[in-house]
Protein backbone atom coordinates (compact mmCIF):
# COMPACT_ATOMS: atom_id res chain seq x y z
CA UNK A 1 0.00 0.00 0.00
CA UNK A 2 2.85 2.44 -0.21
CA UNK A 3 3.89 2.30 -3.35
CA UNK A 4 5.15 5.85 -5.17
CA UNK A 5 2.46 5.65 -8.04
CA UNK A 6 -0.51 3.94 -8.92
CA UNK A 7 -0.58 0.95 -10.77
CA UNK A 8 0.59 1.04 -14.44
CA UNK A 9 -1.78 -2.11 -14.91
CA UNK A 10 -5.29 -2.39 -12.94
CA UNK A 11 -5.17 -4.96 -10.25
CA UNK A 12 -7.64 -7.65 -9.44
CA UNK A 13 -10.96 -6.33 -8.06
CA UNK A 14 -10.26 -9.01 -5.73
CA UNK A 15 -7.00 -8.25 -4.92
CA UNK A 16 -7.20 -4.12 -4.71
CA UNK A 17 -9.92 -5.63 -1.59
CA UNK A 18 -8.11 -7.70 -0.21
CA UNK A 19 -5.22 -5.15 0.39
CA UNK A 20 -7.48 -2.70 1.99
CA UNK A 21 -8.61 -5.46 4.00
CA UNK A 22 -4.97 -5.64 5.36
CA UNK A 23 -4.71 -1.98 5.63
CA UNK A 24 -6.99 -2.18 8.34
CA UNK A 25 -5.04 -4.16 10.54
CA UNK A 26 -3.45 -1.52 13.31
CA UNK A 27 -7.03 0.44 12.99
CA UNK A 28 -8.85 1.38 15.87
CA UNK A 29 -11.22 -2.25 17.33
CA UNK A 30 -14.11 -0.62 17.29
CA UNK A 31 -16.38 -3.61 16.22
CA UNK A 32 -15.56 -5.27 19.85
CA UNK A 33 -17.25 -2.35 21.74
CA UNK A 34 -13.25 -1.43 22.65
CA UNK A 35 -13.29 2.15 21.50
CA UNK A 36 -15.22 5.70 23.62
CA UNK A 37 -15.67 8.20 20.79
CA UNK A 38 -15.01 7.90 16.95
CA UNK A 39 -17.49 5.23 15.57
CA UNK A 40 -20.86 4.53 16.95
CA UNK A 41 -21.87 0.96 16.85
CA UNK A 42 -25.82 0.53 16.42
CA UNK A 43 -25.05 -3.61 15.95
CA UNK A 44 -24.95 -6.10 13.31
CA UNK A 45 -28.35 -5.02 11.81
CA UNK A 46 -28.26 -1.50 11.54
CA UNK A 47 -24.88 -2.07 10.55
CA UNK A 48 -26.47 -3.99 7.39
CA UNK A 49 -29.49 -1.50 7.03
CA UNK A 50 -26.74 0.86 6.61
CA UNK A 51 -24.30 -0.91 3.98
CA UNK A 52 -27.38 -1.44 1.85
CA UNK A 53 -28.55 1.45 2.09
CA UNK A 54 -25.30 2.95 1.22
CA UNK A 55 -24.67 0.59 -1.97
CA UNK A 56 -28.01 2.06 -3.23
CA UNK A 57 -26.98 5.65 -3.02
CA UNK A 58 -22.95 5.35 -3.55
CA UNK A 59 -23.45 7.20 -7.00
CA UNK A 60 -25.71 9.83 -6.55
CA UNK A 61 -24.97 13.19 -6.34
CA UNK A 62 -27.03 15.29 -3.48
CA UNK A 63 -26.11 18.83 -5.88
CA UNK A 64 -29.07 18.62 -8.06
CA UNK A 65 -32.12 17.75 -5.72
CA UNK A 66 -34.50 18.34 -9.00
CA UNK A 67 -31.86 15.35 -10.51
CA UNK A 68 -32.44 13.31 -7.77
CA UNK A 69 -35.99 13.76 -6.38
CA UNK A 70 -35.00 10.71 -4.26
CA UNK A 71 -32.52 12.51 -2.54
CA UNK A 72 -34.68 15.67 -2.15
CA UNK A 73 -37.25 13.20 -0.32
CA UNK A 74 -35.19 11.80 1.63
CA UNK A 75 -33.69 15.22 2.92
CA UNK A 76 -36.92 16.66 3.64
CA UNK A 77 -37.55 13.75 5.93
CA UNK A 78 -34.13 13.66 7.67
CA UNK A 79 -34.87 17.25 8.89
CA UNK A 80 -38.84 16.73 9.39
CA UNK A 81 -37.63 13.88 11.72
CA UNK A 82 -35.48 16.00 13.66
CA UNK A 83 -37.43 18.99 13.65
CA UNK A 84 -40.31 16.54 15.04
CA UNK A 85 -37.30 15.43 17.84
CA UNK A 86 -36.85 18.91 18.61
CA UNK A 87 -39.72 20.01 18.75
CA UNK A 88 -39.51 22.39 16.64
CA UNK A 89 -43.07 22.75 14.48
CA UNK A 90 -41.82 25.32 12.29
CA UNK A 91 -37.90 24.26 11.88
CA UNK A 92 -36.43 23.55 8.92
CA UNK A 93 -33.07 23.00 7.78
CA UNK A 94 -30.46 20.85 5.89
CA UNK A 95 -28.23 17.81 6.02
CA UNK A 96 -25.04 18.34 6.09
CA UNK A 97 -21.72 16.19 5.92
CA UNK A 98 -21.31 16.61 9.87
CA UNK A 99 -20.99 18.47 13.26
CA UNK A 100 -18.50 20.61 11.76
CA UNK A 101 -20.40 21.58 8.70
CA UNK A 102 -23.17 22.44 10.61
CA UNK A 103 -21.88 24.45 12.90
CA UNK A 104 -19.80 26.43 9.94
CA UNK A 105 -23.24 27.09 8.64
CA UNK A 106 -25.12 28.14 11.49
CA UNK A 107 -21.92 30.27 12.09
CA UNK A 108 -22.72 31.83 8.40
CA UNK A 109 -26.18 32.03 8.49
CA UNK A 110 -25.48 34.06 11.84
CA UNK A 111 -23.27 36.54 10.04
CA UNK A 112 -26.14 37.21 7.43
CA UNK A 113 -28.79 37.45 9.40
CA UNK A 114 -26.57 39.97 11.76
CA UNK A 115 -25.45 41.84 8.80
CA UNK A 116 -28.80 42.28 6.63
CA UNK A 117 -30.78 42.56 9.71
CA UNK A 118 -28.57 44.55 11.91
CA UNK A 119 -25.86 46.11 9.41
CA UNK A 120 -23.13 44.50 11.56
CA UNK A 121 -19.79 44.46 9.83
CA UNK A 122 -17.86 43.06 12.72
CA UNK A 123 -19.90 40.12 13.38
CA UNK A 124 -18.80 38.26 17.24
CA UNK A 125 -19.59 34.71 18.57
CA UNK A 126 -20.08 35.13 22.39
CA UNK A 127 -18.87 31.49 23.63
CA UNK A 128 -17.94 29.80 26.56
CA UNK A 129 -14.63 27.84 26.56
CA UNK A 130 -16.47 24.65 26.39
CA UNK A 131 -17.59 25.13 22.91
CA UNK A 132 -16.81 22.40 20.38
CA UNK A 133 -13.38 24.05 18.47
CA UNK A 134 -15.77 24.20 15.08
CA UNK A 135 -17.07 27.65 16.02
CA UNK A 136 -13.53 28.79 16.10
CA UNK A 137 -12.94 27.02 13.24
CA UNK A 138 -16.10 28.99 11.66
CA UNK A 139 -14.50 32.55 12.86
CA UNK A 140 -11.19 31.72 11.41
CA UNK A 141 -12.78 31.05 8.08
CA UNK A 142 -15.24 33.80 8.17
CA UNK A 143 -14.04 36.59 9.72
CA UNK A 144 -15.54 36.82 13.13
CA UNK A 145 -14.28 37.52 16.28
CA UNK A 146 -14.50 34.89 19.45
CA UNK A 147 -15.50 36.64 22.50
CA UNK A 148 -14.69 33.45 24.66
CA UNK A 149 -15.69 33.51 28.70
CA UNK A 150 -14.27 30.81 31.59
CA UNK A 151 -17.09 27.88 32.49
CA UNK A 152 -18.61 27.37 36.00
CA UNK A 153 -17.47 24.70 38.64
CA UNK A 154 -19.08 22.15 36.60
CA UNK A 155 -17.52 22.97 32.89
CA UNK A 156 -20.95 24.42 32.35
CA UNK A 157 -21.29 27.96 30.59
CA UNK A 158 -21.21 30.46 32.48
CA UNK A 159 -24.69 33.18 31.21
CA UNK A 160 -23.03 35.76 33.70
CA UNK A 161 -19.38 36.01 32.53
CA UNK A 162 -21.24 35.59 28.73
CA UNK A 163 -23.78 38.91 29.44
CA UNK A 164 -20.38 40.85 29.53
CA UNK A 165 -19.25 40.36 26.24
CA UNK A 166 -22.58 40.56 24.57
CA UNK A 167 -22.98 43.37 22.89
CA UNK A 168 -23.94 45.50 19.62
CA UNK A 169 -21.99 43.41 17.51
CA UNK A 170 -22.82 39.79 18.79
CA UNK A 171 -24.48 37.88 15.60
CA UNK A 172 -24.13 34.30 17.63
CA UNK A 173 -24.67 33.25 21.03
CA UNK A 174 -23.41 29.41 21.72
CA UNK A 175 -24.79 26.76 23.84
CA UNK A 176 -24.04 23.15 24.01
CA UNK A 177 -26.13 20.40 25.10
CA UNK A 178 -24.33 18.56 25.96
CA UNK A 179 -20.59 20.00 25.43
CA UNK A 180 -18.20 17.56 24.23
CA UNK A 181 -15.53 18.28 26.91
CA UNK A 182 -16.57 16.86 29.77
CA UNK A 183 -20.59 16.15 28.74
CA UNK A 184 -22.37 18.62 30.86
CA UNK A 185 -25.38 20.23 29.08
CA UNK A 186 -25.13 24.21 29.30
CA UNK A 187 -27.80 26.95 30.78
CA UNK A 188 -29.82 26.52 27.34
CA UNK A 189 -32.38 28.88 28.70
CA UNK A 190 -30.55 31.66 29.97
CA UNK A 191 -28.07 31.81 27.20
CA UNK A 192 -30.82 31.87 24.77
CA UNK A 193 -32.51 34.72 26.61
CA UNK A 194 -29.15 36.43 26.14
CA UNK A 195 -28.70 36.24 23.04
CA UNK A 196 -32.37 37.54 22.46
CA UNK A 197 -31.50 40.64 24.34
CA UNK A 198 -29.84 41.87 20.99
CA UNK A 199 -31.47 39.69 19.14
CA UNK A 200 -28.48 37.80 17.71
CA UNK A 201 -28.99 33.97 16.81
CA UNK A 202 -28.50 31.49 19.31
CA UNK A 203 -27.36 27.96 18.43
CA UNK A 204 -27.66 25.14 20.51
CA UNK A 205 -24.91 22.45 19.78
CA UNK A 206 -26.55 19.21 20.09
CA UNK A 207 -24.36 17.62 17.99
CA UNK A 208 -23.48 14.56 20.61
CA UNK A 209 -26.77 15.63 22.43
CA UNK A 210 -29.54 15.56 19.51
CA UNK A 211 -30.28 12.01 19.29
CA UNK A 212 -29.64 11.49 22.72
CA UNK A 213 -31.30 13.77 24.76
CA UNK A 214 -34.57 13.81 23.58
CA UNK A 215 -34.92 10.03 24.40
CA UNK A 216 -33.04 10.32 27.48
CA UNK A 217 -35.74 12.27 28.76
CA UNK A 218 -38.14 9.93 27.70
CA UNK A 219 -36.26 7.36 29.65
CA UNK A 220 -36.51 9.06 33.28
CA UNK A 221 -32.89 10.44 32.42
CA UNK A 222 -33.09 14.57 33.94
CA UNK A 223 -33.26 16.69 31.35
CA UNK A 224 -33.87 20.56 31.36
CA UNK A 225 -35.34 22.14 28.15
CA UNK A 226 -33.00 22.60 25.72
CA UNK A 227 -34.06 22.66 22.51
CA UNK A 228 -36.85 24.82 20.56
CA UNK A 229 -39.42 24.79 22.58
CA UNK A 230 -36.72 27.22 24.23
CA UNK A 231 -37.71 31.03 23.66
CA UNK A 232 -34.61 32.52 21.60
CA UNK A 233 -33.03 29.26 20.33
CA UNK A 234 -32.80 30.13 16.42
CA UNK A 235 -30.81 27.55 15.42
CA UNK A 236 -29.60 23.44 16.66
CA UNK A 237 -27.21 21.07 14.97
CA UNK A 238 -27.73 17.63 15.65
CA UNK A 239 -25.25 14.63 13.98
CA UNK A 240 -26.97 11.84 12.98
CA UNK A 241 -23.62 9.82 12.91
CA UNK A 242 -22.69 9.95 16.33
CA UNK A 243 -25.76 8.39 18.62
CA UNK A 244 -27.67 7.59 15.27
CA UNK A 245 -25.97 5.48 14.84
CA UNK A 246 -25.78 6.52 10.58
CA UNK A 247 -21.93 5.87 8.91
CA UNK A 248 -20.11 9.18 8.89
CA UNK A 249 -21.13 11.86 6.71
CA UNK A 250 -24.43 12.76 8.10
CA UNK A 251 -25.63 16.08 10.73
CA UNK A 252 -28.62 18.11 10.53
CA UNK A 253 -28.55 21.49 10.76
CA UNK A 254 -32.04 22.96 11.73
CA UNK A 255 -33.24 26.52 11.97
CA UNK A 256 -36.06 27.93 14.37
CA UNK A 257 -37.86 28.64 10.89
CA UNK A 258 -37.54 29.15 6.94
CA UNK A 259 -37.01 32.84 7.48
CA UNK A 260 -33.81 31.76 9.66
CA UNK A 261 -32.67 29.22 7.17
CA UNK A 262 -32.78 31.34 4.22
CA UNK A 263 -29.62 32.96 5.89
CA UNK A 264 -27.69 29.62 5.14
CA UNK A 265 -28.10 29.21 1.42
CA UNK A 266 -25.77 30.68 -0.58
CA UNK A 267 -27.03 32.05 -4.03
CA UNK A 268 -24.95 33.21 -7.03
CA UNK A 269 -25.52 33.65 -11.15
CA UNK A 270 -22.35 36.15 -12.15
CA UNK A 271 -20.65 33.16 -14.17
CA UNK A 272 -20.80 31.62 -16.78
CA UNK A 273 -22.17 28.40 -15.45
CA UNK A 274 -25.84 29.57 -14.47
CA UNK A 275 -27.51 29.70 -11.52
CA UNK A 276 -26.05 28.16 -8.70
CA UNK A 277 -27.20 27.71 -5.07
CA UNK A 278 -25.75 25.56 -1.92
CA UNK A 279 -26.92 24.97 1.19
CA UNK A 280 -23.61 23.67 2.51
CA UNK A 281 -20.20 24.35 2.03
CA UNK A 282 -19.83 20.98 -0.46
CA UNK A 283 -20.89 21.56 -4.16
CA UNK A 284 -21.07 17.70 -5.23
CA UNK A 285 -22.00 16.12 -2.55
CA UNK A 286 -22.66 12.21 -2.23
CA UNK A 287 -26.16 10.70 -1.47
CA UNK A 288 -24.74 8.08 0.11
CA UNK A 289 -24.50 9.24 4.11
CA UNK A 290 -27.85 10.75 3.83
CA UNK A 291 -29.78 7.25 2.43
CA UNK A 292 -27.84 5.44 4.97
CA UNK A 293 -29.15 7.73 7.51
CA UNK A 294 -32.42 7.34 6.45
CA UNK A 295 -32.02 3.55 6.64
CA UNK A 296 -31.11 3.70 9.88
CA UNK A 297 -33.64 5.77 11.40
CA UNK A 298 -36.55 4.03 9.86
CA UNK A 299 -35.05 1.02 10.54
CA UNK A 300 -34.50 2.25 14.59
CA UNK A 301 -37.42 3.97 14.90
CA UNK A 302 -38.45 5.92 18.73
CA UNK A 303 -38.47 2.77 19.86
CA UNK A 304 -35.31 1.65 18.72
CA UNK A 305 -33.84 4.74 19.52
CA UNK A 306 -35.08 4.54 22.87
CA UNK A 307 -33.14 1.13 23.80
CA UNK A 308 -29.97 1.96 22.73
CA UNK A 309 -30.49 5.21 24.31
CA UNK A 310 -30.96 3.06 27.83
CA UNK A 311 -28.43 0.53 27.22
CA UNK A 312 -25.92 3.18 26.71
CA UNK A 313 -26.89 5.83 29.82
CA UNK A 314 -26.95 2.51 32.00
CA UNK A 315 -22.95 1.66 30.84
CA UNK A 316 -22.48 5.60 31.27
CA UNK A 317 -23.85 5.45 35.45
CA UNK A 318 -22.10 1.89 35.43
CA UNK A 319 -18.46 3.52 34.35
CA UNK A 320 -19.36 6.85 36.27
CA UNK A 321 -20.27 4.61 39.65
CA UNK A 322 -16.54 2.72 39.19
CA UNK A 323 -14.71 5.84 38.92
CA UNK A 324 -15.77 6.92 42.08
CA UNK A 325 -14.99 4.27 43.48
CA UNK A 326 -11.37 3.65 42.12
CA UNK A 327 -9.12 5.55 44.07
CA UNK A 328 -6.54 7.46 41.68
CA UNK A 329 -8.85 8.82 39.53
CA UNK A 330 -11.82 11.16 39.15
CA UNK A 331 -14.44 12.21 37.28
CA UNK A 332 -14.89 16.43 36.01
CA UNK A 333 -18.04 17.89 36.66
CA UNK A 334 -21.52 15.79 36.51
CA UNK A 335 -22.16 14.60 33.58
CA UNK A 336 -25.70 12.33 33.52
CA UNK A 337 -25.63 11.21 29.91
CA UNK A 338 -22.94 9.72 27.69
CA UNK A 339 -19.83 11.79 28.20
CA UNK A 340 -17.36 11.59 30.71
CA UNK A 341 -13.90 12.72 31.89
CA UNK A 342 -11.82 10.93 33.92
CA UNK A 343 -8.84 13.06 35.38
CA UNK A 344 -6.23 11.98 37.84
CA UNK A 345 -6.05 12.36 41.69
CA UNK A 346 -3.05 12.16 42.41
CA UNK A 347 -1.26 10.18 39.18
CA UNK A 348 -1.05 10.86 35.44
CA UNK A 349 -4.48 10.03 34.23
CA UNK A 350 -2.80 10.05 30.57
CA UNK A 351 -0.60 7.01 31.68
CA UNK A 352 -3.88 5.24 32.50
CA UNK A 353 -5.37 5.85 29.29
CA UNK A 354 -1.42 4.32 27.46
CA UNK A 355 -2.24 1.68 29.63
CA UNK A 356 -5.62 0.83 28.31
CA UNK A 357 -4.28 1.72 24.79
CA UNK A 358 -2.10 -1.40 25.57
CA UNK A 359 -4.83 -3.37 25.88
CA UNK A 360 -6.82 -2.74 22.90
CA UNK A 361 -8.75 0.53 24.37
CA UNK A 362 -9.03 3.38 22.26
CA UNK A 363 -9.66 6.38 24.69
CA UNK A 364 -8.98 10.15 23.27
CA UNK A 365 -7.30 12.54 26.00
CA UNK A 366 -7.82 16.17 26.23
CA UNK A 367 -7.17 18.85 28.07
CA UNK A 368 -6.99 21.56 30.22
CA UNK A 369 -6.82 19.95 32.38
CA UNK A 370 -5.82 16.41 31.91
CA UNK A 371 -8.16 13.94 31.18
CA UNK A 372 -9.07 10.79 29.15
CA UNK A 373 -12.94 11.94 27.41
CA UNK A 374 -15.01 8.80 26.39
CA UNK A 375 -18.64 8.94 24.43
CA UNK A 376 -20.07 5.92 25.55
CA UNK A 377 -22.25 4.31 23.39
CA UNK A 378 -24.74 1.54 22.29
CA UNK A 379 -21.64 -0.87 21.48
CA UNK A 380 -19.47 -0.76 24.89
CA UNK A 381 -22.10 -2.63 26.99
CA UNK A 382 -21.14 -6.03 25.69
CA UNK A 383 -17.58 -5.25 27.26
CA UNK A 384 -18.15 -2.50 30.12
CA UNK A 385 -17.19 -5.04 32.90
CA UNK A 386 -14.16 -6.28 31.11
CA UNK A 387 -13.22 -2.82 30.48
CA UNK A 388 -13.48 -1.50 34.29
CA UNK A 389 -11.45 -4.18 35.16
CA UNK A 390 -8.77 -3.36 32.71
CA UNK A 391 -9.55 0.32 34.38
CA UNK A 392 -8.70 -0.37 37.89
CA UNK A 393 -5.37 -2.44 36.73
CA UNK A 394 -4.22 0.41 34.53
CA UNK A 395 -5.15 2.72 37.68
CA UNK A 396 -2.85 0.52 39.56
CA UNK A 397 -0.41 0.41 37.76
CA UNK A 398 -0.18 4.68 36.16
CA UNK A 399 1.89 5.53 39.32
CA UNK A 400 4.69 3.13 37.79
CA UNK A 401 4.72 3.68 34.60
CA UNK A 402 6.52 6.02 32.42
CA UNK A 403 4.96 9.92 32.11
CA UNK A 404 2.21 9.98 29.19
CA UNK A 405 1.65 13.02 26.93
CA UNK A 406 -1.68 13.84 25.48
CA UNK A 407 -2.15 12.58 21.89
CA UNK A 408 -2.91 14.80 19.53
CA UNK A 409 -6.95 15.11 18.52
CA UNK A 410 -6.60 15.13 14.70
CA UNK A 411 -3.12 15.94 13.12
CA UNK A 412 -2.68 16.56 9.63
CA UNK A 413 0.74 14.61 9.33
C1 LIG B 1 -18.53 15.92 17.37
C2 LIG B 1 -18.92 17.27 17.80
C3 LIG B 1 -18.84 18.35 16.93
C4 LIG B 1 -18.18 18.27 15.57
O1 LIG B 1 -18.75 17.31 14.76
P1 LIG B 1 -17.97 16.50 13.62
O2 LIG B 1 -19.00 15.56 13.15
O3 LIG B 1 -16.78 15.85 14.27
O4 LIG B 1 -17.54 17.47 12.57
C5 LIG B 1 -19.34 19.56 17.39
N1 LIG B 1 -19.86 19.69 18.61
C6 LIG B 1 -19.93 18.67 19.48
C7 LIG B 1 -20.55 18.88 20.83
C8 LIG B 1 -19.45 17.43 19.11
O5 LIG B 1 -19.51 16.42 19.97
Amino acid sequence: MTEPRMPLHGLPAEQVLTALEASKRNDVQWQQGRTFGLVFDGGPEVREVADQAARLFLHDNALNPAAFPSLAGLQADLCQWTSSMLNGPQAAGFVTSGGTESILMAVKAARERARIERGITQPEIVLAENAHAAFHKAAHLFGLTVRSTPVTADWTADPVAMATQVGPNTALVVASAPQYPQGVVDPVAEIAALAATVDANCHVDACMGGFVLPFAAKEGWPSPLWDFRVPGVTSISADIHKLGYAPKGVSVLLHANKELRRYQVFMFDDWLGGRYGTPNLQGTRSGLPMAAAWAVMSFLGEEGYRRLVRSTLETADQIREAVHAIEGIALLGNSTHHLLAITGDGLNVLSVGALLGDRGWHIDSQGPPDSLHLTVSAGNQAVVEEFLEDLRWATNQAPDSPEATPTDYASPE
